[in-house]
């Protein structure tokens, strides 16, 4: 079994890149990604542990896009993360984050919630700040009763205090990823986007733009939603892939490898993701 979506405190989990490598280890997964969102900053010291874990440790990332008028995300897996132009790129993403959040909190005030730059700062152990850790700080402070009210009522996609960042069009961050060598995945469609929304459209398109699989294993999935993406995927001739995205403490019930309990990932997508990369030759020898 393996899992290619999953998150450390490097951008909105709770562990540390070392606690997944060993978890995944001590579970019994053959693989495991570490998928964090817009960032590379924690695949340094994930990769270090492969000498001592028996799962293959995946370098990963999450990025964020935008597509149709909605948030869409985008896995990019096996990349080469100590790639100069990748790095660049990302860097560049993390600056406009860095004014968004500082816009989303101006909002907050505005609407009397007094929280302060350093009070959302001091919630993240990294300097990637995300939603998450505003809904923390929102919950603390007593604006919202709980993560869940927080976007629902502020900074979810369609609330008043929520500032979008010029996220990439699904075209760049398919480019971006397969120019550092990695595959390229629509994580978990089906969220974020109106019932009914066609995702057969949706991933013809996008595969003319780049894009190599998406997840058809997810945790939230129900069984006709899963044999619908495996379908979907079958007739594109599009890698069905999934995971977790595990995040710690930060999604309770979400467990790494299995998610909710009854998540599986089989191995063979692994197999298949690579092949795809760029060199690969199939040894006759
Ligand atoms: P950001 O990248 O800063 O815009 O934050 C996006 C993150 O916020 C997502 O990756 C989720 O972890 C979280 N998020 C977004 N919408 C919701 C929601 N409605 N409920 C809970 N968490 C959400
Ligand atoms: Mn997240
Ligand atoms: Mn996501
Ligand atoms: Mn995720």
């Amino acid at each position: 079994m393996i899992d290619l979506h999953s998150h450390s405190i490097f951008s909105d989990g709770t562990d540390t890149p070392e606690a997944m490598a060993q978890a995944a280890h001590a579970c019994g997964l053959t693989a495991l990604a570490l998928t964090d969102h817009d960032t590379l900053g924690g695949l340094d010291r994930f990769m270090a542990q492969q000498p001592a874990v028996a799962p293959l440790l995946v370098p990963g990332i999450e990025l964020s896009c935008r597509f149709m008028g909605r948030s869409l995300h985008m896995l990019g897996l096996f990349l080469d993360y100590r790639d100069p132009v990748l790095i660049e790129r990302i860097q560049r993403m993390r600056v406009q984050r860095l004014e968004r959040n500082r816009m989303m909190l101006e909002r907050l005030r505005a609407r009397a919630i007094p929280i302060t730059w350093e009070e959302v700062t001091a919630e993240a152990p990294t300097d990637l700040i995300s939603r998450t850790h505003f809904a923390r700080v929102l919950v603390r402070c007593g604006a919202a009763g709980s993560a869940k009210d927080a976007f629902q009522r502020l900074i979810g996609d369609d609330g008043p205090c929520y500032v979008p960042f010029p996220e990439l069009a699904p075209a760049e961050a398919a480019g971006w990823i397969r120019q550092a060598g990695g595959v390229a995945v629509v994580a978990h469609p089906g969220r974020g986007f109106p019932r009914g929304f066609r995702w057969d459209q949706a991933m013809l398109e996008l595969k003319g733009v780049g894009i190599q699989g998406f997840e058809a294993y997810y945790p939230d999935y129900g069984p006709v939603e899963q044999r619908y993406f495996l379908d979907l995927a079958k007739a594109l001739d599009l890698i069905p892939s999934g995971g977790s995205d595990y995040h710690g403490g930060h999604k309770p019930g979400i467990a790494l490898g299995v998610g909710g309990g009854s998540l599986a990932v089989p191995d063979e997508v692994l197999a298949r993701m690579q092949k795809l990369r760029p060199g690969y030759t199939d040894s006759v020898c």
